[in-house]
């Protein structure tokens, strides 16, 4: 790890005005008692402080969003793609700005945010501007012969959805996106920790011609505005991600009125290195895998489980190559990675850590803050631990920083077995050349993805979600699209008979 002072390129990261909400098409403060601050994880300094949002806004949001409901569902599908297709616009327009803002709220790497975050964003609203004309209902036809059926695709109504703080425009987007290409209207929770992108995203919205009242945001805590939102009477539908503990507040809040849930929580994937794999890919995957935005994704690689005649090998590997991971100022492209997104999720990580390591772990690189240039901040070395007992804490719980588990094994039973070891179920990667192999490990492990010599990309064509603690429901992809709908059956009479057969099991008449 280097963490000498650069000679960074000055960058102006754009202002944002200080308001916590997004209500019909215009900022404002929120109305709740606290206080909220974004705060740069980088240095520790305040960017900026609002009035949080509290139930009233919540209120002021949710009837917005009603009442842009009729206009909006009733836009033809392609009045509803011509305006995502113009919210894309609007957004490459703005890359560097959105780039900005979101390296400046979480202290992820500005290439990362230049590279991943926005031009994700972008790809994934031009996908939901096309996949807004392909709503398609199957099974029409006659399926008796006295009547018609078919089958309407309809949005749900008002949505609320709850974002989190790791990649905090994508994650607006992706709750966003194909609840407005179905038809839907939305009120959007940000974490409190990084609400600027989302507000930017609200914005772009109303600058494209989206409507406003369309897409709404309260920014204030999970437990008064999230659980205001989630329990309001006039919210259909509740889409959230974030921590299996938050999810399952939300769906108690959400079961009493009877609402529609969609859960992404965490993950514990498992990395699979099987004896025949490529172990230089292997290796290279592993600390990509496990570092990427610090280790905070849900579906980053956190449980290396290695073939015996492998493993030393790929842990001196692994080692050498976290060596070379640069921490500094997200500003500079040089930068590999960023801090953790606060300084209490810092301690969070380093306590798991220590306790491990108290436990018996062997600490094979990193373990602990930087100083110097970067005590201020939310820092945490690349870290890659051996000798956990798969009982431990660091083995079963998420740490979400950039710490990395590597356990031995000898049969691709005893593999398999490991790999499932975990109450979630969100993503995996196995790593082999056999491609026999490839395919029974894919069959056997429980996730919502599998990745095979490969670990992390993404595409917006394609569906993400998990199983187990790790939620239902998918996000990206026409799979999300339909999570956004209802299905409603219409059964036509073809007959014009008043008194029809299947009467007589009613009344003899
Ligand atoms: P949380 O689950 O607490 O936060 C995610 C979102 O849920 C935030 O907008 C938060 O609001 C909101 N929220 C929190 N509690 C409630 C509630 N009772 N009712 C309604 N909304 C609520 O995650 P944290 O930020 O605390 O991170 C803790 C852990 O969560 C991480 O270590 C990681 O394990 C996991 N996580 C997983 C993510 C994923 O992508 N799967 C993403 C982020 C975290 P606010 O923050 O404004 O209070």
């Amino acid at each position: 790890m280097s963490a000498e002072p650069a000679v960074v390129p000055a960058v102006t990261v754009p202002d944002r005005p200080a308001v916590a909400c997004w209500i019909a098409g215009q900022g404002r403060a929120g109305t709740a008692a606290e206080r909220l601050s974004v705060i740069d994880p980088a240095t520790g300094r305040v960017v900026q402080t609002v009035t949080a949002a509290g139930p009233a806004d919540v209120d002021a949001a949710v009837a917005a969003a009603s009442a842009a409901f009729g206009g909006w569902s009733r836009a033809t599908p392609a009045e509803r793609s011509a305006a995502l297709h113009r919210l894309a616009g609007v957004l490459a327009e703005r890359a560097e700005d959105l780039a900005l803002v979101e390296s400046r709220q979480t202290g992820k790497p500005i290439r990362l945010a230049r590279g991943f975050d926005v031009p994700g964003t972008i790809d994934n609203t031009a996908f939901f501007a096309g996949a807004a004309r392909v709503l398609d209902g199957r099974s029409s036809g006659e399926y008796s012969p006295d009547h018609t059926s078919t089958i309407r695709r309809e949005p749900v109504g008002v949505v609320g959805s709850i974002a989190p703080w790791n990649y905090p425009l994508q994650m607006a987007a992706w709750k966003v996106l194909p609840a407005l290409a179905a038809g839907n209207t939305i009120v959007l929770k940000p974490s409190e920790l990084t609400p600027l992108t989302a507000l930017m995203l609200a914005e772009a919205a109303r600058d494209a011609g989206i409507p406003d009242g369309v897409v709404n945001v309260v920014t204030g805590t999970g437990p008064v505005a999230g659980q205001a939102l989630v329990g309001h009477r006039d919210v259909r539908m509740v889409s959230f991600t974030g921590s299996t503990a938050a999810g399952r507040a939300v769906m108690r809040t959400a079961t009493d009125g009877v609402k529609r849930v969609h859960l992404e929580l965490g993950g514990k994937a498992p990395f699979v290195v099987f004896d025949d794999a490529d172990l230089d890919a292997a290796v290279q995957g592993a600390v990509a895998g496990a570092l990427i935005n610090t280790g905070q994704d849900c579906t980053a690689a956190t449980r290396a489980i290695v073939h015996a005649d492998l493993f030393d090998a790929f842990v001196a590997g692994v080692a050498d190559v976290m060596a070379t991971v640069r921490l500094g100022d997200p500003f500079d492209e040089a930068t590999d990675q960023g801090p953790l997104i606060s300084a209490a999720h810092r301690d969070r990580v380093a306590g798991m850590v220590e306790r491990a390591r108290a436990a018996g772990a062997r600490v094979v690189r990193g373990g602990r803050a930087p100083g110097g240039d970067l005590a201020a901040g939310a820092w945490y070395e690349p870290t890659l631990l051996t000798g956990v007992t798969t009982g431990s804490e660091v083995w079963r719980d998420e740490v979400f920083g950039p710490v990395l588990v590597a356990v031995p094994f000898t049969t691709d039973d005893e593999a398999l077995r490991l790999a499932n070891d975990t109450p979630y179920g969100l993503a995996a990667s196995v790593w082999t050349r056999d491609v026999y192999r490839s395919q029974r490990a894919v069959r056997a492990i429980e996730a919502g993805c599998v990745w095979v010599n490969d670990h992390i990309p993404i595409l917006s064509e394609m569906p993400h979600g998990g199983v187990k603690a790790s939620g239902f429901g998918k996000d990206m992809s026409l799979y999300s699209l339909e999570e956004y709908t209802v299905v409603k059956h219409v059964m036509a009479d073809l007959t014009g008979v008043a008194r029809k057969e299947w009467h007589r099991t009613v009344f003899r008449g």
